[in-house]
């Protein structure tokens, strides 16, 4: 018998609804096979009202820790025994450890994002970064890059109140950012533009069922000082980022803030790096 799943194996699960697309298995998976660890990542689609039972359960069955993702991540927060105070500001859980049956919760996704950032050496500390989009991963992005030196963050979005929930936070809990709200307008976004060092897709636009769509609509609206991410991953080549590229902006799609909020997470659970050139 050749099979790394034994008595003795350990799970890590993913909680969610509906979960059946999530790259999140295959990535943990292979880390796990690849470092040799005693552990199985499985996908279980557990409905809005089954969330606290779905909790019970991951510590009846001795989870080392697990992910949390749509629709729980806001809810899950009330129920977890501690978290950590980034995702307390976030006001999302996507991470979850298991400690002895005490369940403690964090935010990897805007944590992700940075690192996605810093592994394309792009330098954000002191600079004014503008965000598209006020949901939920804009929220940790813009949270995250102001916790790590952002000076500035101004969040364009089609519904304001969403975007000045953000804003006012940021500006009620981290003093070193300043952070605007401002509804969705072009020629506003042109002018933001112009003195900041990165511009991020946090909107669902771009994405497959969505393709051929993008806040930014024409070239005029960048320059080609911007850093323009989309963390948007599949299409791996957004609307927006081909738009980018034809006025020489550098760019880059979500996939780095996917490994790297899972990567961070994988940190988490085992304590071990997790070999992020074999995943995908
Ligand atoms: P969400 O909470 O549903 O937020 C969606 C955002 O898109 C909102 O700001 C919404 O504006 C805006 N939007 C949607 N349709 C629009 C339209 N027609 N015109 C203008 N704005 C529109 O979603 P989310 O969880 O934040 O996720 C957003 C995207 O990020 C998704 O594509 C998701 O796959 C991607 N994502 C990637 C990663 C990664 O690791 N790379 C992680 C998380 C999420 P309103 O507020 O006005 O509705």
């Amino acid at each position: 018998m050749n099979n790394r799943i034994q008595g003795t194996t350990s799970l890590v699960a993913l909680l969610g609804y509906p979960i059946e697309h999530s790259k999140s298995p295959a990535m943990h998976n292979t880390a796990f096979e690849a470092l040799g660890l005693d552990y199985v990542y499985l996908a279980f689609g557990i409905k809005k009202d089954l969330l606290k039972q779905g909790l019970d359960a991951m510590r009846a069955l001795n989870a080392i820790g697990f992910n949390i993702t749509m629709p729980h991540k806001e809810e899950v927060v009330g129920l977890l025994d501690e978290i950590t105070e980034e995702a307390r500001i976030i006001g999302s859980v996507n991470s979850v450890k298991n400690k002895d049956g005490k369940l403690i919760g964090y935010n990897t996704d805007g944590k992700g994002f940075v690192k996605a950032l810093q592994e394309a050496e792009i330098d954000f500390q002191g600079k004014k970064i503008v965000i598209l989009g006020a949901g939920g991963a804009a929220r940790a992005v813009a949270i995250q890059l102001a916790y790590d030196g952002a000076s500035e963050i101004v969040i364009f979005n089609r519904t304001l109140s969403k975007a000045q929930e953000i804003t006012n936070t940021i500006n009620n809990n981290i003093s070193t950012t300043k952070a605007i709200a401002i509804g969705l307008d072009e020629q506003m976004l042109k002018e933001e533009l112009k003195d900041s060092a990165v511009l991020v897709n946090c909107t669902s636009l771009g994405m497959k069922s969505n393709i051929d769509q993008s806040i930014v609509t024409t070239s005029d609206t960048l320059h080609e000082d911007l850093f323009v991410a989309d963390i948007v991953y599949d299409p791996p080549k957004t609307r927006l980022l081909s738009i980018a590229e034809g006025v020489g902006c550098k760019t880059m799609n979500g996939l780095r803030m996917l490994i790297w909020q899972g990567a961070i997470a994988f940190k988490i659970w085992t304590g071990k790096d997790m070999p992020i050139d074999l995943i995908f």
